[in-house]
């Protein structure tokens, strides 16, 4: 253990300095003490080889060259918002959970510099323009969580995680810190086209097969964010709108309210969230209330089959190529396919609720 900082921690900080060599095993364990749900620990030289799409690699040397591992945290979404009838707690939640896991982040990075590894915390929610002209950040956050160990995309491209299936968020710890990576999921968390919920639920009809419409997600998903914003100005400037009737409107509100409070502005759409049956916490809290998907239509319930169908085709090695299945991009769905990880956990869950309930022998 040195015997002084390499980096002086804030004052009143009564946890000991961390010991050396520091390994993952420590980061993890301390992660966990302070909040973090999930903690798991990707190779940034397999982050560099393994971008999401190479057209625009989001890998961390392009953040910072010498990065040699990414420590990434998962913070649950507590499933009460979930349970709601408007999409507005879920949306004032993520706004709070993104906080606490900024705060575990930044004290993650700050115990690390402390004994001489530079450390960073990355933006969980941003766009970089420069890449694509949609949500698409320096970093996939996602990708970043199948990379550590965390979970795998499911068929909306939300990562599943098999604790709180979709309903975290995530984000990556950029250390210079040389630690050891956890191992990728290989089964598929995702249940697959045959359950398809999120596609019947998604009123923007934006799930594709293991890929999304960001544009049409975004529609619903940052209902007064950018692109609302865009429209409003265009509108004026092209003079279809009157500046009066702009700034007294139901899109000038909500796009005030998601500079104050970030609501609106970002994850106003909860339902492939909601209706996902993997995790704990849905069969806990979600199963009963969120059953009945009343967004279901014959036609999304067609596509579900139509995915199916294909699936079964491609992977038998016949038919046309699905994009989000295929050789590079299988290794986040799972290379190993769909093994029944959903049902054996809610035998397990139903197991333990049993055991909860019965009397223990002996008690009065
Ligand atoms: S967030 Fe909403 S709009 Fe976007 S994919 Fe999920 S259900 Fe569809
Ligand atoms: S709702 Fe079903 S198909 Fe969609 S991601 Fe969840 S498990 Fe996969």
């Amino acid at each position: 253990m040195p015997a002084t900082d390499a980096v002086p921690r804030p004052r009143g900080r009564t946890h000991p300095r961390p010991p050396t060599p520091l390994d993952a095993a420590y980061v993890t364990r301390r992660a966990k003490e302070l909040g973090a749900d999930l903690v798991g620990i990707a190779s940034a030289d397999m982050l560099n080889a393994f971008p999401p799409d190479p057209r625009w690699p989001q890998t961390p040397e392009r953040i910072l060259p010498t990065c040699r591992s990414v420590i990434v945290i998962a913070q649950r979404i507590p499933a009460g918002a979930f349970r709601c009838k408007s999409n507005t707690p879920v949306q004032y939640i993520d706004m709070l959970v993104l906080r606490k896991m900024d705060k575990v982040a930044y004290r993650i990075a700050e115990d690390l510099e402390a004994v001489g590894h530079p450390t960073l915390v990355s933006a969980s929610q941003e766009t970089e323009w420069a890449y694509k002209r949609a949500s698409y950040g320096r970093l996939s956050t996602r990708h970043l969580g199948v990379e550590a160990g965390l979970g795998t995309l499911g068929l909306e491209v939300n990562i599943l995680t098999p604790e709180f299936g979709p309903r975290v968020y995530l984000t990556g710890i950029l250390s210079e810190l040389q630690l050891e990576a956890d191992a990728r999921v290989t089964e598929q968390v995702c249940i697959g086209e045959s359950c398809s919920r999120c596609l019947h639920s998604c009123p923007a009809d934006a799930v594709l097969h293991f890929g999304i419409d960001k544009r049409a997600c975004a529609t619903e998903a940052q209902a007064f964010g950018f692109g609302t914003m865009l429209g409003m100005f265009d509108g004026l400037i092209d003079g279809k709108a009157e500046v009066a009737a702009l700034f007294r409107s139901r899109e000038f509100f909500g796009f005030w309210q998601g500079l104050l409070r970030v609501v609106g502005s970002f994850g106003d759409c909860p339902r492939c969230l909601a209706v996902c049956p993997v995790g704990n916490d849905y069969h806990a809290h979600l199963a009963e209330v969120q059953k009945v998907i009343p967004e279901k239509t014959p036609a999304r319930v067609a596509l579900g089959k139509q995915y199916k169908a294909a699936r079964t085709t491609y992977d038998a090695g016949e038919g046309p190529e699905i994009a989000g299945l295929n050789d590079w991009n299988r290794r986040w769905v799972g290379v190993d396919g769909y093994q029944g990880i959903v049902a054996r956990q809610m035998q397990e869950f139903k197991r333990q609720q049993k055991e909860r309930s019965e009397p223990v022998r002996g008690a009065p």
